[in-house]
């Protein structure tokens, strides 16, 4: 008899800790009988019938590596119902009933669009984005990486911030959402954070920079989530300039490379508990729902409930960063 089978795509934006979840959905499908099949591209392989058997060598050194083997991406094409009737044809063809789906809030959208119209599927998601930014995790795989990266930038930039006796404005990722500005900003020491979930206050940012000059610091760092109210790093340091003429101020804008390079310890066993998680759920039946992990639990959330705006910043640690910035 032909093992069932399991598919295993990334949607979206790549995430680091992305292989190492396909690595831990393969080897625990091939130790439960399941024969894993790889979907390349997101919701495009799958409207493209892009499938890959996936053995157990295939993802071998694969846990240490940034990106993703089965690539990542956006289908505008599933958006549309001929799309996902395609999608699904494809799967039908293959003898593919379960998936397991790695990415974002808009891979939740999409999974959820799917199931709505072919309710016999049975899909897992795993959180794979760095923003941080999905109800019923604590952790997305992929954010502590991001955060690693960030910071090790942070410290760079005030090596010679303090040399030179500047103001750096230093943008990260986070469209919608101030996690990683908020945890690199902690982690880095900043002398502020400016967050989307809060208006941009020039006048606070003006008299914590005025307090710290008082105290003879020689340089501030200004971490900036792409999404603020200011508009991002480059029209915040103009504002500050326009502010200080008396000081030199710096934007830097980090962009794709929080995305890259090797995922933390963190990101890897995260990936690797939540991968494993997913396929032990389907086989005792659980479907529709996100897999993550809530004070070091796996937790299953229906994925009618798995969306970006209910997962808020903790008010605590952004009035952290304002006190220690003394
Ligand atoms: P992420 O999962 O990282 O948030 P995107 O927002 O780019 O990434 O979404 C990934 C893909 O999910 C989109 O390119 C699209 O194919 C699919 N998707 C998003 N929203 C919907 C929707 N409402 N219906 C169907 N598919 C969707």
């Amino acid at each position: 008899m032909k093992a069932p089978r399991i598919g295993i795509f990334c949607s979206g934006g790549d995430s680091p800790g992305m292989n190492a979840a396909i690595r831990a959905c393969v080897r625990m499908a091939l130790h439960l009988g399941y024969q894993p099949i790889g979907i390349r591209r997101g919701y495009t392989g799958l409207i493209e019938g892009d499938f890959v058997e996936l053995s157990a060598g295939s993802v071998s050194g694969i846990i240490e590596r940034g990106g993703t083997i089965l690539r990542a991406g956006r289908s505008p094409a599933f958006q549309t119902p001929e799309g996902r009737k395609q999608a699904y044809q494809n799967l039908q063809a293959r003898g593919i009933q379960r998936l397991i789906a790695i990415g974002g809030d808009g891979t939740a959208r999409g999974a959820r669009s799917f199931l709505g119209e072919y309710p016999d599927l049975q899909i897992l998601l795993l959180p794979g984005t760095i923003d941080n930014d999905l109800a019923g995790t604590d952790y997305t795989i992929g954010f502590d990486t991001a955060v690693s990266i960030a910071v090790d930038a942070i410290d760079r930039l005030r090596d010679t911030a303090a040399a030179m006796g500047r103001i750096f404005l230093v943008e990260v990722m986070g469209r919608d959402s101030g996690f990683i500005a908020l945890y690199s900003g902690l982690a880095g020491g900043a002398e502020a954070v400016l967050v989307p979930e809060t208006p941009t206050d020039y006048e606070a940012i003006s008299a914590i920079l005025e307090r710290g000059w008082r105290r003879h610091k020689t340089s501030a760092i200004l971490v900036v989530a792409e999404g603020d109210e200011a508009g991002g790093a480059l029209l915040a340091a103009k504002e500050i300039q326009r502010r200080f003429p008396q000081y030199e101020v710096r934007a830097v804008v980090l962009g794709h490379i929080q995305r890259g390079g090797k995922p933390t310890a963190f990101d890897r066993i995260l990936a690797t508990r939540l991968g494993a998680a997913a396929v032990e759920r389907l086989h005792e039946g659980a479907h529709s729902a996100m897999v993550g992990i809530q004070k070091d639990e796996i937790v299953l959330t229906p994925l009618s409930r798995v969306s970006k705006a209910h997962h808020p910043l903790n008010p605590n640690l952004l009035r952290l960063v304002e006190i220690l910035s003394l």
